[in-house]
Formats: structure tokens, C-alpha cells, sequence
């Protein structure tokens, strides 16, 4: 059995509720499911969600079949996520459906893709994957007779957009009063749910860039001694086992810098938690950032994330493939434009022309990307 929520948590009993009134219980059946598990099922089923597993985090989907992509950096993050919230005693159902949701709205390629298609887009209004993902369970899937998107609840809504530009969020706000947008221009916080889904996926990729690093060969593990939390774990790991080698010494001591972190946000939080006692999430938004690592643990993953940056982001191998990936973005994107019959209709006949193409570029995989950049390219 689960414990009790903590005050602090979000109750689903209290949802905010979903942009269009639904009748929550089935009409024939026992209504099993609170909003929060309704809306884990609802992305689970979603058509962006299945699209996760064939776009890349760091190595393109078709380098290889043991690196991490969307889909399983996003279970990744999910389960990283229920283990702090459940000792937290937060909503682990929330944090599950905002963790699977996440990046619904990631362009294919990783981060050239989108910093690409956001160029594309300069003059249309930009483009950013936070607000993607927001327009995907907002707008873009199409499964139900009598809305657009998913419908899910505010909660999962406010933690799926966990940045915005102030102009975005101007423009959200003037959609949607006091909504998932307001925090941005009233300088509060979301919900703890939303903070640590925010963490998760700093923790969860951290640690598997390591490991993807190491497989494919452009790190290696002697490298990333140079990063004292790996240099610690892996002493720790060897004095325990001087026998171990090779791949299993990487496993066990990226093994216990998750364990660690994990321990540190908890315990951290916890302090935070008690010395601003907030009884409410009301309470919990008018706070500062509450979910968090320790000084030391949070000077010490900057460490680790910039390491990874100069050495693996930005690694000649990594780049070369950066720079193609640029190139077939923003070429799709001149076509589509010059060219809209190539889209589906529903596309094509947008009034938005430029939106409706980021909107359709966006949702492609790398490999559907690659093979329309092939037809169509003369
Ligand atoms: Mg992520």
C-alpha cells in the first residue's frame, strides 16, 4: 500500500481539473483511476509517445541499439522520479505521467534538430520543445470525437512545460488566464511534482550520457576520471571489488552516483521542506525551488554536465552528425514551405503555414526525417 500524500503534494482529489469538462467516471464501469493515472494512460497511448523511441538523445536512433533514446531516457527519468517521489511521499503518479511527457515535443536529431527548426522559425515566433510538448497534449494528438490533444489535467500540463520564454508565456497566458503559463510572469513555482521531474531528467541524463559515451567509444573511462563524482564512485567501487573489470566497473559506479543523488535530492528536499513547512501546494509555489541537491552535490553534477559537454556534445564525431542534422532540418523546412502539398493535407491547409510545418517536422523520427530529406532533396 502506498502511504498517505504529504500536504505538500498534490492531491488528485484536488485536480485543477482539464481544459475540457469530462465525465470522470465511466458510465458502466467502476471508475479505477485518479486524473494523474488517467493521464500517464492517456500519453502512454499517445501516438508522440511511440514516436519517442525512434528519436535520439545524444547518438542518432540508428547508430546503434543499445544507446538511449527519447523513449527510454523518458522511463529512465520516470523511475528516477517515483523513487524520490514515493519517499518524499509526493504524487508518484503525477510525476510519472509529467516524467513520460516530458519531451513529447522533441524534434528528431536531439537538440540540433530543435535549434535548428527554432532558427527556421525566428521570424515566425521561434520554436521551443518545452511548448512543444505542451502543443502535442494540448493541440496536436487527435484521439478523441470532441477535442484536440490528450485533455490531461492542469498538474501534468504545468510540469510538462517546465520552461517558456516571457513572450510565450504572454501569449499562453492570454489563452488561458491564470494558467500553466502564470508562474513565469508571477515568478512562482510549479508544483514539487514538476521540480523534481526537472531534476530526474538532469540526474537520469547525467548518467546514461556516461554510459552511451563509454559504448560508443568517444569517451573512456580512464577520461572521465578527470570528473571527481565518477573518480569517487569508481575508487569506491574498486576498493569493494578488485577483481571487476571492464563494463561492470562502469555499471557499479555510475550505479552508486545515481544511488547517491537520489539520496542527496531526498534528503536535501527533506531539509528544505522542513525549515518552510508548507502545508498546501499553494504554500509550495510561493516558496523558492524546494526540490534540490545539497551545495556539494549540486557543484559537483555541474562538474560532471559541463565535462560532458566539451567532451561528448561537442565531440568532433558528435558534431560532424550535428551538422548534418542541422542541414536536413532546415532544408525540410524550405520545402515544406515552398512546397506544403508534400505534407498531409491536414498540414497543407493551415493557415499558419510556417507553424504547421514545425508542427509537422517536429513530430517526425530521425529515420522518417532522414527518408523525407531523401525523396525530397533534387
Ligand atoms: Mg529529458
Amino acid at each position: 500500500m502506498s502511504q498517505a500524500l504529504a500536504a505538500y503534494a498534490c492531491d488528485p482529489a484536488q485536480s485543477r481539473g482539464r481544459r475540457h469538462p469530462e465525465v470522470d467516471a465511466p458510465l458502466l464501469a467502476p471508475n479505477v483511476r485518479n486524473p494523474h493515472q488517467r493521464d500517464r494512460d492517456r500519453i502512454v497511448h499517445s501516438t508522440a509517445f511511440r514516436r519517442l523511441v525512434y528519436k535520439t538523445q545524444v547518438f542518432l536512433n540508428h547508430e546503434g541499439d543499445l544507446f538511449r533514446t527519447r523513449l527510454t531516457h523518458s522511463l529512465e527519468v520516470a523511475q528516477l522520479g517515483r523513487s524520490i517521489a514515493r519517499a518524499l511521499r509526493l504524487n508518484e503518479d503525477l510525476v510519472e505521467a509529467i516524467a513520460l511527457a516530458h519531451d513529447l515535443g522533441h524534434t528528431p536529431f536531439g537538440h540540433a534538430g530543435q535549434d535548428a527548426l527554432n532558427d527556421c522559425m525566428a521570424a515566425h515566433g521561434g520554436f521551443e520543445h518545452n511548448l512543444q510538448s505542451v502543443r502535442v497534449v494540448d493541440e496536436l494528438e487527435e484521439r478523441y470525437p470532441t477535442f484536440n490533444g490528450l485533455n490531461l489535467s492542469f498538474e501534468t500540463r504545468e510540469g510538462i512545460l517546465k520552461h517558456c520564454s516571457r513572450r510565450n508565456a504572454q501569449a499562453l497566458e492570454a489563452q488561458e488566464p491564470g494558467g500553466i503559463a502564470a508562474r513565469f510572469l508571477s515568478g512562482t513555482q510549479p508544483s514539487l511534482e514538476a521540480q523534481l521531474c526537472n531534476l530526474a531528467d538532469a540526474i537520469a541524463y547525467n548518467a546514461h550520457d556516461i554510459d552511451d559515451g563509454v559504448r560508443s567509444g568517444l569517451l573512456t573511462i580512464e577520461q572521465m576520471r578527470e570528473v571527481p563524482l565518477f573518480a569517487r564512485y569508481q575508487d569506491q567501487t574498486l576498493a569493494q571489488h578488485p577483481q571487476l573489470q571492464g563494463r561492470r566497473v562502469l555499471y557499479e559506479t555510475i550505479r552508486r552516483m545515481l544511488s547517491d543523488q537520489v539520496y542527496d535530492v531526498i534528503e536535501s528536499t527533506r531539509s528544505a521542506l522542513a525549515e518552510h513547512q508548507p502545508d498546501s501546494v499553494d504554500a509550495v509555489r510561493r516558496c523558492g525551488p524546494l526540490v534540490q541537491f545539497s551545495a556539494d552535490m549540486h557543484a559537483a553534477s555541474r562538474v560532471l554536465k559541463s565535462f560532458l559537454f566539451r567532451n561528448l556534445y561537442r565531440h568532433p564525431q558528435v558534431m560532424e552528425t550535428t551538422h548534418w542534422a542541422r542541414a536536413v532540418v532546415q532544408e525540410l523546412f524550405a520545402i515544406y514551405l515552398n512546397r506544403p502539398d508534400e505534407m498531409p493535407s491536414a498540414y497543407a491547409q493551415r493557415e499558419d503555414l510556417p507553424r504547421a510545418v514545425a508542427d509537422y517536422l517536429s513530430g517526425m523520427t530521425d529515420r522518417f526525417a532522414t527518408r523525407e530529406h531523401a525523396r525530397l532533396k533534387t
